[in-house]
């Protein structure tokens, strides 16, 4: 296995953990560019947003409710975002599935 967020997964590369149950694992972002920049991922490999297939909606829907989850523990309530980077032009550097929640600042729109 190669992928380096499923080694994060199983302990293999260490990571800062913040919240986990059955479906999703998140973590630390290890370059923040906000004060709060975790990263929620499926504990299932999936290469991308691109990769998600029918029957992995509801899986979807779980990593959603996971970030606004952890963002309402952070304490959050003046608000975050949660970015899905998707592909080449997407900017997707790491290909396992992740969605970033970033907070704790005012951020600008649109991004780069
Ligand atoms: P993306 O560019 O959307 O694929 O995001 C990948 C993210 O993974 C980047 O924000 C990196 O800073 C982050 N990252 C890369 N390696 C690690 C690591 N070992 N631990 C935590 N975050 C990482
Ligand atoms: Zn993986």
């Amino acid at each position: 296995m190669s992928c380096l967020f499923c080694k994060i997964i199983e302990g293999t590369i260490p990571s800062t953990p913040v919240y986990q149950d059955e479906l999703v694992y998140a973590f630390a972002d290890i370059n923040p560019k906000a004060p709060v920049h975790l990263l929620v991922v499926p504990r299932e490999h999936l290469g991308s947003l691109d990769d998600a297939s029918a029957d992995k909606r509801e899986l979807l829907g779980h990593l959603l409710w996971a970030a606004a989850e952890i963002a309402r523990q952070k304490n959050l309530g003046k608000g975050y975002r949660v970015v899905v980077n998707t592909g080449e032009d997407g900017g997707q550097t790491v290909d396992h599935l992740h969605a970033h929640l970033l907070g704790g600042r005012a951020l600008s729109w649109p991004p780069g």
